[in-house]
């Protein structure tokens, strides 16, 4: 069997440090920023000339976190509640053969300072420290494709998941200088419903946490309501 070898043309830097609570596609949580830090051999303008004329990016990246853990022929997208099993290359699952995964995002801006190059992003759904194998311009013209169906996956998620602040959230929230954008980012995570498909299924109140950026964020659902309880700077 042919074997390639791939080394990561730079790594991400995202709010998401763990996999729970990351959207699952690009673009869900347009608020979720990112940094593209370009390994030493890349750092050069060059390497990114004209990529300023573009408002998106496909990114080809390895699901690093996961792709050693193997995968299945078939698996249970979200989607489904976890219920019903697709073929592999039937659905976007992170345990896949070879272990790559493409996200469009937003292309926000270009960094070039003091020797180092990066990308800054936006509506991403990475991991922190995702390896960025390959990035390629966004074509409208022969990417967006408005007349393709997509079977189990053919409409956006939409929830009608609310969200509401603690008074002690709203005060832990308000002593950033980050405020707005903090709340807004928050918000748009929780109304995408990050709960496993099988837990968003059980009735009753429970709590959850979850990390984004250096923040630890508790929060309870009742039905379709989120009441965010607590967010603590992590020391
Ligand atoms: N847009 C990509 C695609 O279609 O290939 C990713 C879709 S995948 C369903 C999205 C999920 O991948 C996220 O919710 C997160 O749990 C997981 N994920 C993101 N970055 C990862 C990484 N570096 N390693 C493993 N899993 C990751």
């Amino acid at each position: 069997m042919d074997a390639y070898q791939l080394h990561p043309i730079g790594y991400i830097r995202s709010p998401y440090k763990q996999k729970f609570a990351i959207p699952r596609q690009p673009r869900l949580v347009p608020d979720a920023k990112a940094r593209l830090e370009f390994c030493q051999e890349f750092c050069r303008p060059d390497f990114v000339r004209g990529i300023e004329d573009f408002s998106h990016l496909w990114l080809l990246f390895r699901f690093h976190e996961t792709a050693d853990k193997g995968y299945s022929a078939l698996v249970r997208p979200p989607r489904l509640g976890g219920n019903e099993r697709k073929g592999v290359f039937a659905t976007r699952a992170t345990f896949r053969p070879n272990g790559i995964g493409m996200s469009a995002v937003k292309l926000e801006g270009v960094e070039y300072k003091q020797g180092k190059l990066a990308l800054l992003l936006s509506g991403i759904d990475l991991l922190d420290g995702t390896p960025i194998l390959d990035i390629k311009p966004y074509l409208p013209y022969s990417d967006s494709l408005p007349d393709a169906s997509a079977g189990f996956a053919d409409t956006r998620p939409e929830t009608e998941m609310t969200v509401s602040f603690s008074e002690q959230a709203e005060q832990q929230l308000h002593a950033l200088p980050q405020y707005e954008q903090m709340k807004n980012f928050i918000s748009q995570v929780l109304k995408q419903d990050p709960r496993p498909a099988y837990k968003a299924q059980k009735e009753a109140s429970q709590s959850y946490g979850m990390s984004l950026d250096d923040f630890n964020i508790k929060w309870t659902v009742d039905g379709l309501h989120n009441h965010v309880t607590e967010i603590k700077q992590q020391k």
